[in-house]
């Protein structure tokens, strides 16, 4: 039975751990036990014509949500990401309420959000938040995958000459998808096809896309990346490349239909944690 005083779960029912590379969630051990349907999974209710019906038990609901999440992929790291105001403060105050409203009242084909700004303000911890929230909140099925993760899991898979539909159309089916540094790489003419055959496909089928991204489309607000040859003498070299240069203009112009764009600034997080930030 569900415990209110439960410490573990805060009487949700459910953990997410990480586990090796993923956040894993399961059932805690305060809900293993069902004492509503006494493990049945399906309670017999009646229907308007005072028929027995058989209906999903609530604790059934609980575990499809926990397959479904842990489907998710969401990084090991993030396991912790929800949108309950103990998560929201000055720097992400709009984003974050931007997330929360499109989680709470999500419904299929609704538009994405393209979330922007510099490494480290929160920006993955916010999309695997609403990620948690729309797989428990409404069981909606979802996938987190970052750019440089699929494009190295392609490459290995050609290597063992995997057709790549195999990675990529499970990406285009999914419900809701999140994809996680978008622009990162070298962006060159294989990579933004791959990236243009998710977007299309997904921009064709109206199916709501989440994108985070280092790049703006603002010239002051995009990542300065500074580049120095291999010779110490070579000068350093500056780009401020903004989205579109990137991207390229066909896959920008999709984002723009398909997403609002979402400007997150302020602090760097990863600060605040002690760990260095990479210059
Ligand atoms: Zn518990
Ligand atoms: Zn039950």
């Amino acid at each position: 039975m569900l415990s209110g005083s439960c410490s573990r779960c805060q009487g949700k029912g459910i953990v997410v751990d990480p586990m090796g590379s993923t956040a894993t969630a399961t059932i805690c051990q305060c809900s293993v036990r069902c004492d509503v349907c006494r493990g049945a999974r399906f309670i017999i209710t009646r229907d308007a014509a005072r028929r027995d019906v058989a209906q999903r038990c609530e604790c059934e609901n609980r575990r499809l949500r926990v397959r479904i999440y842990n489907e998710a992929q969401v990084p090991a790291k993030f396991h912790g990401a929800r949108l309950d105001e103990t998560q929201r403060d000055a720097n992400n105050f709009d984003a974050f309420n931007i997330f929360t409203l499109l989680a709470k009242d999500y419904r299929r084909h609704d538009r994405g959000i393209l979330l922007m700004g510099p490494p480290g303000v929160g920006k993955t911890h916010l999309v695997a938040g609403f990620l948690y929230e729309i797989v428990f909140r409404h069981g909606i099925p979802a996938q987190f995958q970052d750019v440089s993760g699929l494009l190295k899991r392609l490459r290995s898979g050609y290597a063992r000459d995997e057709p790549e539909e195999l990675l990529i159309d499970p990406l285009i089916n999914v419900e809701v998808l999140v994809v996680d540094e978008l622009a990162k790489g070298r962006n060159n003419a294989w990579e933004l096809n791959i990236l243009d055959t998710i977007i299309s496909h997904r921009y064709n089928s109206r199916k709501t896309t989440i994108f985070t991204s280092n790049y703006t489309d603002q010239r002051a607000s995009t990542l300065v990346e500074r580049v120095r040859g291999k010779d110490r003498m070579d000068e350093e070299r500056v780009f401020r490349d903004t989205l579109v240069e990137r991207v390229g203009s066909r896959i920008y112009s999709r984002l723009k239909e398909m997403c609002d764009f979402v400007l997150l600034e302020g602090a760097d997080r990863r600060e605040w944690n002690g760990e260095p930030v990479p210059q």
